[in-house]
């Protein structure tokens, strides 16, 4: 990852927190972006120079825009996108009030989208077909693959996630910019709150094969892959990574 200039969204928790950690212990620069401006903050101190935080809302164009231009006066052109940032809503489809219904696909698919092809444009726009090192790695999630209680829009938007990465991929093929998608197992961060403490969440965990949580680490070599120079000859791949919770 040396030389790499990577933007994460949704790095004021969870996964995007971890991969911009696991990115500049690899050597990139990484530009964090999030809402929570006071968790980005304290995020960049700790990684130092090698961190820009950027508050962003991924609903909005502009404070996209806004991001990558950031981006660029401190680094230069982003190469590597980790299009992560995400929400979950849960409840059964017919209760469910169209505002949440709205917010999921603004935040996970139309966030996502407009994350990767602003990354994108850049990218092509800066010549990238000529050494074809760009990089897009988009979150989906193993519920793409699912059907459960309460998780019908939040697990569409996934669904949509892992073809809007096949499409991008189709798209940007002769531009030098790879994209591919993970599909994450369940792993406790702060999205599903404490619901696998819940007697219903130790209940699902010991119904998985290997009765346990899947570790966050268990997406670092898949994702250091997909973001790095090994992946030049892999583009539109959906990756699972779950400990088999999904077979
Ligand atoms: P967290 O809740 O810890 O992180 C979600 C991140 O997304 C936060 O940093 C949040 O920051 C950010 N975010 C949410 N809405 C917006 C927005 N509108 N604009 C910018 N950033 C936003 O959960 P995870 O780390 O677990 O989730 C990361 C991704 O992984 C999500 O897409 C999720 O769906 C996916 N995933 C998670 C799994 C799990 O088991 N944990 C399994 C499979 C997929 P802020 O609120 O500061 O904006």
């Amino acid at each position: 990852m040396a030389g790499r200039v990577a933007l994460i969204t949704g790095a004021s928790s969870g996964f995007g927190a971890h991969f911009a950690r696991l990115f500049v212990r690899e050597g990139a620069k990484v530009v964090i972006g999030a809402r929570r401006a006071d968790r980005l903050s304290a995020l960049a101190e700790e990684l130092g120079e090698a961190a820009l935080a950027v508050s962003m809302d991924v609903t909005d164009e502009a404070s996209i825009v806004a991001a990558y231009d950031a981006a660029e006066a401190r680094f230069g052109t982003v190469d590597t996108v980790v299009a992560n940032a995400g929400i979950a809503v849960a409840g059964r489809s017919i209760d469910l009030p169209l505002a949440d219904v709205a917010n999921v696909v603004n935040t996970n698919f139309i966030g996502v989208y407009l994350t990767a092809r602003e990354g994108a444009r850049r990218m092509i726009a800066a010549g990238f077909k000529a050494h074809g090192r760009g990089r897009v790695v988009l979150i989906g999630s193993i519920t793409a693959e699912m059907t459960g209680q309460g998780d019908a829009a939040y697990a569409a938007t996934k669904a949509g996630v892992a073809h809007l990465g096949r499409q991008f991929a189709r798209e940007w093929v002769r531009q030098g910019v790879n994209v591919n998608v993970i599909q994450p197992g369940y792993i406790r961060t702060e999205i599903d709150g404490d619901w696998f403490d819940s007697e219903h969440g130790k209940a699902q965990i010991a119904a998985f094969h290997r009765k346990r949580m899947c570790p966050i680490d268990a997406l670092d070599a898949p994702l250091l892959l997909l973001a790095s120079d090994a992946s030049v000859h892999i583009t539109g791949s959906v990756l699972t990574v779950d400990d088999g919770q999904v077979l």
